[in-house]
């Protein structure tokens, strides 16, 4: 085992689980066993919410110009220790180096975009009649639950940890008990940048410990990021149980692609948005809609797709079920007529024969009624359709009940806005593969892929994390007498 066993953060310490239980951390690179983490049980959860509530009272007086202070440093030693944690993302989750490295910058700009909160928290006062005002003040929920994917072991912990804490929260953390390694480390990073004990706590485990955070009386909200099937049952049962939640849920995202458009760039962009970190993003695109002729542009990405070589730049996906899950998809597409243009089932490593790797796939004559039209997929795959024209397109787009990501691809502004305009996500993408919005600008899909108000990063999240205090005051005896005297 290359790790110690992982146990769970509670309290400024690691401390192991009372259920004794564990899961072992395998490597989609390799096949080697990583690490063990622990289980969790209920009794683990109350310690955590202790923990949080005592560290509260004290967190949320700290005035927020202090608390940024510690997320600062924080953005420092995510910096300074950048290869190491880009390192082991890499080894748990199964990207590649460089991808594991622009996951690690990203959680830098997401760290430093709290250490502006300060600037954007401030609230608004009024003098709403004589001697009369108004105040709103954005004040912290209390104990807050976040729990995470595996596909982003780094970045998806950091999408909510500085803002929810800078905003004086405390946080319990529930990482994937597939990749809980990284956060392991950024709890040590915490810690070293002087966050106060019980600030932060990592209770790690699987569903039981999903529910037991959805029931807890003492956590104020919940957010979560993975699947849509999860997504809803966390939101009913959070919801349920009068917690505030955002659940983020999956992704079939669709890139439209118009004759105009120009074809060495859009070919690569299609390349790299259906094959990064192996398509094991919410954001990558699954289903690609040629309006009209486009088959010169389908040749140039066949090009580029012949050039992504598993284990060197394509990372494996994270465990057998995945790989057999995603062949499936393609042989099924293969027997309901679709014409498989570059086959990335049976892919093999060499050196590294036990790690699950699928080779990029694209995937021609593609029509709705087939499930890799339908379904996520969560691999290297792109599914082609065609289109007679835009509206097609969009018909075909607007059909699916995700709505996270669609881009268009042209040289034309109107065409362009006309898709802005229709496609039904809530992220667009203009000759853009992969339009994550970059801070202050917030990230967050539509229909199946949120659940909840508010978006999870940038300034939207600040209504997710926090409650308005209203204060109407009158100080003054001579003040005018109205009817809310
Ligand atoms: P997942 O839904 O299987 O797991 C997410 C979390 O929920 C994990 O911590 C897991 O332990 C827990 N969980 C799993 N099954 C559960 C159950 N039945 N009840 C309660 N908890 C449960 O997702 P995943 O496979 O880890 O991640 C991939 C998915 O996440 C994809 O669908 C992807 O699109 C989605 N995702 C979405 C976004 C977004 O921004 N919308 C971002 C990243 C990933």
């Amino acid at each position: 085992m290359k790790y110690d066993f992982l146990e769970n953060f509670i309290g400024g310490e690691f401390t192991n689980s009372f259920s004794q239980k564990f899961l072992e951390v395998i490597s989609p690179v390799d096949g080697s066993l990583l690490s063990k983490v622990c289980l969790s049980s209920a009794a683990d959860l109350d310690n955590a919410v202790n923990a949080a509530k005592k560290a509260f009272s004290t967190w949320s007086k700290t005035p927020i110009k202090e608390r940024v202070q510690i997320f600062f440093r924080y953005r420092n030693l995510l910096e300074e220790n950048l290869q190491s944690l880009a390192e082991l993302c890499s080894q748990e989750n199964g990207k590649t180096i460089s991808e594991s490295i622009a996951e690690v910058e990203k959680s830098i700009e997401l760290t430093e975009f709290a250490c502006s909160m300060p600037q954007l928290i401030a609230g608004e006062v009024l003098e709403v009649s004589r001697g009369v005002e108004c105040r709103i003040e954005h004040v912290p929920l209390g104990v807050v639950a976040s729990i995470v994917p595996f596909n982003f072991p780094n970045m998806v912990p950091n999408w909510t940890i500085p803002n929810a804490i800078v905003l004086g929260n405390c946080m319990i953390l529930k990482p994937s008990e597939k990749v809980p390694l990284s956060a392991g480390k950024l709890a040590e990073l915490l810690k070293k940048a002087g966050l106060p004990d019980g600030v932060f706590n990592i209770v790690n485990g699987d569903v039981a410990i999903v529910e037991a955070i959805c029931d807890h009386p003492g956590i104020d909200a919940v957010s979560f990021v993975g699947s849509t099937k999860v997504a809803k049952i966390v939101y009913q049962r959070a919801t349920h149980n009068y917690k505030r939640c955002l659940a983020l849920g999956g992704a079939k995202n669709h890139l439209i692609v118009l004759p105009d458009a120009i074809p060495d760039m859009t070919a690569q962009n299609v390349a790299v948005s259906m094959s990064g970190c192996a398509g094991q993003r919410c954001m990558a695109a699954s289903a690609m809609v040629g309006v009209g002729n486009v088959d010169a542009i389908i040749d140039k990405i066949c090009d580029e797709v012949k050039k992504i070589i598993p284990g060197k730049n394509l990372g494996a996906v994270i465990n057998k079920q995945s790989q057999e899950r995603i062949e499936k998809y393609i042989t099924e597409a293969e027997q309901q007529g679709a014409k498989i243009l570059v086959d990335g089932r049976n892919t093999k490593v060499e050196g590294k024969e036990n790690g699950t790797y699928v080779g990029p796939t694209v995937i021609d004559y593609v029509t709705s009624d087939m499930s890799v039209a339908k379904e996520e997929i969560f691999g290297p795959v792109i599914s082609i359709m065609r289109a007679k024209n835009i509206d097609d397109a969009l018909a075909i787009e607007n059909a699916n009940p995700y709505g996270n990501a669609a881009s268009v691809f042209t040289q034309n502004g109107g065409m362009a806005r006309y898709i802005i305009d229709k496609a039904s996500a809530g992220m667009i993408g203009v000759n853009v593969g992969v339009p994550v919005p970059r801070e202050p600008f917030s990230f967050g899909g539509w229909n199946e892929s949120k659940f909840g108000v508010g978006d999870i990063t940038g300034k939207s999240s600040i209504e997710f994390w926090t409650k308005l205090k209203k204060s109407t005051i009158k100080w003054n005896p001579e003040a005018g007498v109205n009817w809310m005297s």
